[in-house]
């Protein structure tokens, strides 16, 4: 009897370990909903007012992984991106690990998926205004990509080229966006 006792509390004691160490696998993100014009209605209204017509707002769903590894296993992204979105939503690394990151990635993705809703427009042009417009690339020092209508972000190697591409796109929207004021 004793000996059984003592069988099933150590049965007992391996099913709650067992349960504790795959919780954190079970629940390795959270899910959000998020429109750009609830978040940053001051953002919303500058994209509408560059691209000169009304925005919908559409609810994105955000999905939000607990570690670096759930991201790059769930999603395959590679390590060195904070966040992407796609038409299924937007994926983004843990607000513990991005710190006051994750507000301007959040941010930043939310536009590619308002903008990707409401407007056909090409993929750097898109990059370009929403950096336009945050200014989150201001003081970078890395030189701007030349040929950006050819680059694939998705095949970026690392994040200096992901920057440059950035930068490269801002430049060319600026060179746009200022020409079309002087007119
Ligand atoms: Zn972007």
């Amino acid at each position: 009897m004793t000996e059984d006792v003592l069988c099933q509390s150590k049965i007992k004691l391996f099913l709650i370990v067992l349960t504790v160490t795959l919780i954190p696998t079970v629940f390795s993100f959270e899910k959000s909903t998020y429109d750009l014009k609830s978040y940053s209605e001051s953002v919303f209204k500058r994209l509408e007012t560059v691209m000169n017509q009304k925005f919908d707002s559409p609810l994105v769903t955000c999905v939000e992984y607990d570690s670096l590894s759930e991201f790059i296993n769930e999603t395959g992204a590679p390590f060195f991106i904070k966040g992407f979105s796609n038409e299924n939503g937007i994926f983004i690394q843990s607000r513990s690990l991005l710190g006051a990151q994750f507000e301007k990635t959040l941010l930043h993705e939310l536009m590619h998926f308002t903008l990707k809703a409401n407007v056909n427009i090409p993929r750097w042009f898109e990059e370009g205004l929403i950096c336009h417009i945050t200014d989150e690339l201001a003081g970078s020092r890395i030189a701007p990509m030349e040929d950006v209508e050819s680059f694939v972000p998705s095949e970026a190697g690392n994040n200096w080229e992901l920057t440059s591409y950035s930068l490269g796109c801002l430049k060319k929207v600026r060179e746009i966006l200022e020409l079309e004021e002087g007119l």
